[in-house]
């Protein structure tokens, strides 16, 4: 790419930059006031403060009845393992049980936590998903057991943007008394996410998905729920999670929920309508092309499309090239030759899942820079499908 062309982001499901608002509430935070949320003295006492409005803030955005349910942790991948391992390993230890049911359309986070629980002697169940990767609601009634001590589903599908029953979900489990665990870091901002209404016992939200800092999650704890701990340490986080808290990146956290709160409404018309204007542009000029986001049940913001008769990956560092930046199936496998997991529980065929391209647009994206996606992505295409060797 040369130099003073301008870039353009279509990569937001995996990272969001920080918003600038969230950066200035920060700043103090990494220079002068630099106490620990634990001391006494009136550093300690600004810190725990800090920490205390974030934690109201982010309980406001999503619901919780109390700010205490809500923990911070170092990442949404910590806060997927503390849900699943801190709660199956209790459960296990009273003899409650030893079965999880998942699905197999799951962030790594929570899909490879699950496999460690294999080997640790839990059974799992990986839900099939249909064409567009949601469950069906039947074939979670019937994997339900009589000792079934947890469900994990997620929110939202990071790859396409697929939503979740989560509702049916929850309500099947509370009829059986099973906890139910959702990865909603991509639902966050997008959907109206409030773990009343879905009935959840647990979620996992992410920092830096929202607009907020890497480095920074959130594990919401209904109150009652009874949960090992993952970080064993002081006291921090009412004994939930050890370890002196990232007051900075709690705070940006803090008021990236608020905003996304404020947001929401014009966020998501933001995010519909350009991602209408994309896929109207790419039907117009491309042929051969497969979406395979579900057509009704999908957060905005997320077009996953799979080019017939091309090569996903040099398909990215050709739009890279062209200074536009956007995943293949899944950013966490990139570098590798395999077809994503979510596209293979799609039923996907393995030479359609490799030209499969996922924009996700955010904050910043304009109609110029789709319109500039538009222009240049039908010439790419035609010359990567003249070079196609299948
Ligand atoms: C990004 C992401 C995660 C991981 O969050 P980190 O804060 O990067 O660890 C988990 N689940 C989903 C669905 C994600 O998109």
């Amino acid at each position: 790419m040369n130099k003073d062309m301008q870039r353009i982001y279509l990569d937001y499901n995996a990272t969001t930059p920080l918003r600038p608002e969230v950066r200035d509430a920060m700043m103090p935070f990494l220079t002068e006031a630099f106490g620990n949320g634990s001391s006494i003295h009136a550093y300690g006492r600004e810190a725990r403060n800090a920490i205390d409005t974030a934690r109201e803030q982010v309980a406001e955005l999503i619901g919780a009845k109390s700010p205490s349910e809500i923990v911070f942790t170092g990442s949404g991948t910590e806060a997927d393992n503390h849900a699943i391992k801190g709660l199956t390993e209790l459960q296990k230890s009273r003899g409650e049980g030893n079965h999880v049911i998942t699905s197999s359309v799951e962030h790594h986070a929570v899909l490879h936590t699950c496999q460690y629980l294999e080997q640790r002697g839990f059974e799992v169940t990986y839900l099939p998903v249909d064409r567009y990767g949601r469950i069906r609601i039947e074939q979670l009634e019937s994997a339900i057991g009589d000792t079934t001590i947890l469900i994990s589903i997620m929110h939202v599908n990071n790859e396409n943007g697929t939503i979740q029953p989560l509702e049916e979900i929850c309500q099947i489990a509370q009829g059986q008394d099973i906890p139910v665990h959702t990865d909603a870091v991509q639902s966050i901002g997008k959907l109206d996410v409030n773990v009343q209404e879905l009935g959840v016992n647990l979620l996992s939200l992410s920092g830096h998905k929202i607009y907020a800092p890497k480095g920074i999650g959130v594990l919401y704890i209904r109150r009652g729920a009874r949960l090992a701990n993952l970080v064993h340490g002081g006291s921090h986080e009412r004994n939930r999670r050890a370890g002196s808290e990232n007051v900075p990146a709690i705070v940006g956290l803090g008021v990236a929920a608020e905003l996304a709160k404020q947001d929401r409404d014009a966020y998501t018309q933001h995010l519909n309508k350009l991602t209408h204007r994309l896929r109207e542009g790419l039907n117009t000029h491309i042929d051969r092309l497969h979406y395979n986001g579900h057509p009704e049940y999908c957060a905005p913001g997320t077009l996953n499309v799979s080019f017939e008769s091309v090569e996903g990956e040099s398909l990215i560092l050709r739009l890279d090239m062209e200074g536009i930046c956007v995943s293949t199936g899944s950013a966490c496998t990139s570098g590798s030759m395999e077809p994503s997991h979510v596209l293979a529980a799609l039923g996907l065929p393995p030479r359609l899942a490799q030209g499969t391209v996922r924009f996700s647009l955010g904050r910043r994206t304009t109609e110029e820079e789709i319109d500039t996606v538009i222009a240049k992505l039908p010439k790419v295409i035609k010359q990567m499908r003249t070079l196609y060797r299948g």
